[in-house]
């Protein structure tokens, strides 16, 4: 049997008998042990991952060079606090996030408050969380940000979200780098030069630099080089109207991980370098002096160390139409593929070596026909109740999307490390479910 389509990512294996293994670990015996639906993920891959920007962006930048973990891809307690011990700052973009990552003890000096619209009260909640620095999105904010700040007798540290006007050529939903974005301020308008003015004027504010993100599962280094040219001639023109340095340029997360085999293997480290190297010929060309450079990663820290397990509970044929495989989970624990048509790799975990002859759509248990975790998988065709299935690189955007539609209980998170395993996050309970219920 060959298994090349199979095993996307390097912590995906098969034994001889056909037992999807994950980080080492047999996942039919993870199913038994903790229950199924079950998130399942690779603590190792995670800091892999989280140790490749960390390293390579000092190895470009020394000093200067910081990554931060984009958390909403994947928020609970656990981990910030491998965030924290692997020495990443974190972006957070609510108040539930600050709040997991303050009660983890992650050091909100390193964490950067970003979303597009923060009210008054997520902004008092900030300041007394300590939270590092402010991604302000426009100049309201800003000016709320200020006026509460000053108040409070501080003066908070704030980057300015930039929209470059860079397509990256991936979905619509997720490109966010365009002018007519809904976040940030667009150069091209004369909007971010105002919005800088802006902020060099308040009392309130300290104006440390520049962010930008111009969206997500990018595979191409010459998007963010793209991105790179664009936000270092805006630096030069702040210093020229306004002589402002900037100390920091955050040029975004959004590198892209592979779902299925016909998607590229990107070397994250090599591409790094390509985008450090063509940002310190610019920066010496425009002559203006280097500032600190972060990157911003979620999904490419934590969507392989992601792995679902769900049992199927039937499997539907409607002869001459289409075949179902109906899971124990749904758009529940995974609403990407109804949200945005994300393809994923789908196994039968504890029968790698059957051979895989009947075309199903792997659909959940919500009361929604759009409720599809995959269309068009390849499966036994002798799949039945009991069987397990396997999703894999679910760790981004899976949890953290989750919710409870039909009253479903979300998964527990089990993280996998040296051929152990515990509990990060417990499985909701039906008590859970109507804990908030008057
Ligand atoms: C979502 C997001 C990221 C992370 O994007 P990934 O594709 O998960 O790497 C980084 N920065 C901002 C501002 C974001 O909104």
């Amino acid at each position: 049997m060959d298994f090349s389509k199979d095993l996307i990512c390097e912590n995906v294996t098969a034994t001889a008998d056909g037992r999807l293994h994950f980080a080492g670990q047999d996942t039919v015996a993870l199913a038994e042990q903790y229950g199924t639906p079950l998130y399942l993920m690779d603590e190792d891959r995670i800091r892999n991952r989280a140790r490749v920007y960390r390293d390579t962006l000092r190895e470009c930048f020394g000093d200067k060079g910081h990554a931060l973990y984009a958390s909403k891809a994947c928020s609970f307690k656990r981990m910030y606090a491998i965030m924290a011990e692997e020495g990443l700052g974190v972006d957070v973009v609510s108040c539930g996030e600050m709040a997991t990552a303050y009660k983890a003890g992650f050091p909100m000096e390193r964490a950067y408050f970003h979303s597009n619209n923060k009210t008054d009260g997520d902004i008092e909640y900030a300041l007394d969380c300590g939270v590092g620095c402010f991604v302000v999105d426009h100049p309201e904010e800003l000016t709320a940000i200020s006026t509460i700040a000053a108040r409070r007798g501080i003066v908070q540290p704030v980057m300015l979200r930039i929209t470059p006007g860079i397509d990256c050529h991936t979905y619509e939903a997720v490109a966010t780098g365009k002018v007519d974005s809904k976040f940030g301020s667009a150069i091209v308008t004369g909007d971010a030069a105002r919005i800088t003015r802006q902020a060099l004027d308040l009392s309130g504010v300290k104006l440390e630099g520049f962010h930008c993100h111009i969206g997500s599962q990018v595979f191409d280094a010459s998007v963010y080089i793209a991105t790179v040219d664009v936000m270092v001639d805006f630096l030069k023109e702040m210093q020229d109207a306004f002589g402002y340095t900037t100390e920091k340029l955050d040029i975004g997360g959004g590198f892209g991980v592979r779902y299925v085999a016909a998607d590229p293997v990107i070397d994250i480290a090599a591409s790094i370098r390509e985008v450090a190297e063509y940002m310190k010929k610019k920066v010496a060309e425009v002559g203006i002096s280097m500032p600190h450079v972060y990157m911003e990663p979620g999904r490419s820290i934590v969507a392989d160390a992601g792995m679902t397990l769900y049992t199927v509970g039937a499997v539907k044929r409607i002869e001459g139409y289409k075949n179902y495989v109906s899971v124990d989970g749904g758009m529940s624990d995974n609403p990407r593929f109804a949200l945005y048509g994300s393809e994923y790799t789908v196994l039968p975990a504890a029968r790698m070596g059957a051979p895989r002859d009947m075309i199903a759509d792997v659909v959940g248990r919500c009361c929604e026909s759009g409720d599809i975790i995959q269309p068009d998988v390849p499966m036994p065709a002798d799949m039945k109740r009991g069987d397990l299935v396997a999703v894999l690189t679910t760790g981004a955007y899976n949890y953290s999307m989750a919710s409870n539609y039909n009253r479903i209980p979300r998964p527990p998170v089990v993280m996998l490390r040296d051929g152990e395993s515990y509990l990060a996050v417990r499985r909701e309970t039906l008590d859970d479910i109507v804990s908030l219920d008057e």
